[in-house]
């Protein structure tokens, strides 16, 4: 086994953009850092797969503005690769199609007049009880009804939830509706409307949904650039990186991280990285699993408790210019639930005459969507013809590109094994565990990469002090 003569400052598991950024900020205050990353590419979630000549997405990637710091810097480190594009989403729903994140006008437009008035009703019924005897929701199915009412859950949420998540609403968190759920405009009209007769009720928000207008950040070779021009300028400031290496083992002692156990998939090899401090951005599961014997068994029976929902995601090269005049579109009835055409925000698809379709499914590992049978082809492709999307003829490629960990599953009664797995984390000092899978969260990049530069911040906020 080789072992570094060289102790890192720090060593950074996974290589998203997480991971990415956390290196970026510290290797450009002349720290030196090691990045492992599993794959034999870098950007995690966020890369995309270069098949044949095309880059696919795993899942239509763009970036959001919100944090203007991070932002600059992207585009600074991009260059003239980076295009910008305005939203323009929708949601397939009842046969029609509505502007996304979905208006309170639009869905009145879409409702037949008694649902309507059961969904108005429901929704000012909900509100008045929240302020007159606010109640703690025990599922998401609860909480959606505390903020939705219940016409409007049924009618809205209950089957989609259902059938995006692979289990009913009630059999999921409540604090899945505060942490993930976009709101709907809706709430916040009734809520202004009460707020005028004095009925405002505090707290039980869902996350703010993204903007009916924004500007996004893509490129011409899909979400790949990002991470790899991220990748690109770390390597300059001097940060080493490991592909194809997976974290073994993590050596602690005194309550420190001393080193890293990393095993190259291609060569068979091992290593160890002794290390100062270590940002982990892969999934707290594996983390915990690799810091056996430190941790007990109870810890890992926790692990259980914390599951992903993974995805499942064809790429198709399609031979025609263009199928689709939005960015994305939702589907609610159909066995994929997004499609995304990514040429419409700038993506270069060779040949000419040509376009790309990412076309997403959430799964089971194991289940026909994650293994692709030909059923499952036949199912998207009959549902993409029934939409008008494109013809089986015109289909040039279909490549099932599959990810296990899309989405943290914040299942009923997960909550105490998150605090146990994360408190134990806490117990040791020179370690933080951020990030989609290390934090067991559902950012966007720019979050996932603010998470990043707060980790590296609190590392030199730390150095600065001890001198
Ligand atoms: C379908 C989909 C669409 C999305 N679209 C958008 C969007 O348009 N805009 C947006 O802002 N956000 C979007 N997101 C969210 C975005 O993908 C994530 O927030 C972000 O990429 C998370 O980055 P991360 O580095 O925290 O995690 P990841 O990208 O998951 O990185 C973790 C890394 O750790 C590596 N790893 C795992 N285990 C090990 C191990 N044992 N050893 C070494 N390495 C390991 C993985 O290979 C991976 O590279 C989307 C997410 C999904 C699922």
């Amino acid at each position: 086994m080789a072992r570094d003569n060289k102790v890192d400052d720090v060593v950074i598991l996974g290589g998203g953009v997480c991971g990415l950024y956390a290196a970026r900020r510290l290797t450009a205050e002349g720290f030196s850092v090691s990045v492992v990353e599993k794959e034999s590419f870098l950007g995690g979630l966020a890369a995309g797969i270069k098949i044949g000549q095309n880059f696919y997405d795993q899942g239509v990637h763009m970036l959001h503005e919100h944090d203007r710091e991070i932002y600059e810097d992207c585009m600074a480190m991009m260059g003239d690769e980076s295009v910008s594009v305005e939203l323009k989403a929708r949601i397939r729903w009842q046969g029609r199609f509505y502007r996304y994140p979905l208006q309170f006008g639009d869905m009145i437009k879409g409702m037949p007049p008694l649902t309507l008035g059961r969904a108005v009703a429901g929704l000012f019924l909900a509100q008045i009880r929240n302020k007159v005897a606010p109640w703690e929701p025990r599922n998401c199915e609860e909480a959606l009804i505390q903020l939705y009412g219940r016409a409007l859950y049924h009618y809205f949420f209950e089957d989609f939830t259902h059938r995006y998540w692979g289990r009913h609403p009630s059999r999921i968190s409540a604090m899945f509706v505060k942490r993930k759920m976009p709101r709907l405009t809706a709430v916040d009209a009734i809520k202004k409307l009460l707020g005028h007769i004095g009925l405002r009720e505090k707290g039980g928000r869902a996350v703010e949904s993204a903007l009916l207008s924004e500007t996004l950040h893509y490129s011409a070779t899909g979400s790949e650039a990002l991470p790899r021009c991220i990748a690109e300028r770390v390597r300059k400031d001097g940060a080493r990186f490991f592909t194809n290496s997976s974290v073994r083992s993590i050596k602690v002692e005194d309550g420190r991280i001393r080193s890293v156990n990393i095993f190259n998939s291609q060569t068979g090899r091992r290593r160890t990285l002794p290390c100062k401090h270590v940002i982990s951005t892969i999934p707290v599961t594996t983390l915990v699993d690799s810091l056996r014997p430190h941790v007990n068994g109870d810890i890992m029976d926790s692990c259980n408790y914390l599951q992903w929902l993974p995805i499942a995601i064809y790429g198709l090269l399609v031979k025609k210019d263009k199928v689709m005049d939005a960015l994305y579109t939702y589907y609610r009835h159909r066995v994929f639930h997004r499609v995304g055409e990514p040429k419409n925000a700038g993506l270069k698809v060779t040949p000419e005459g040509h376009t790309v379709l990412i076309v997403e499914m959430t799964c089971q590992e194991g289940d026909e969507k994650w293994t692709g049978t030909d059923e499952m082809r036949s199912r998207v492709v009959s549902d993409l013809e029934k939409e008008g999307i494109c013809r089986e003829e015109d289909i040039v490629e279909m490549n099932l590109i599959r990810n296990r960990y899309a989405y943290p599953v914040f299942s009923l009664g997960y909550e105490p094994h998150y605090e146990k797995l994360m408190s134990c984390l806490a117990g040791i000092e020179n370690l933080q565990s951020i990030g989609r899978q290390g934090g067991f969260t559902f950012p966007g990049m720019h979050s996932a990469m603010r998470m990043g530069a707060s980790a590296a911040d609190q590392i030199l906020n730390n150095q600065m002090s001890n001198k």
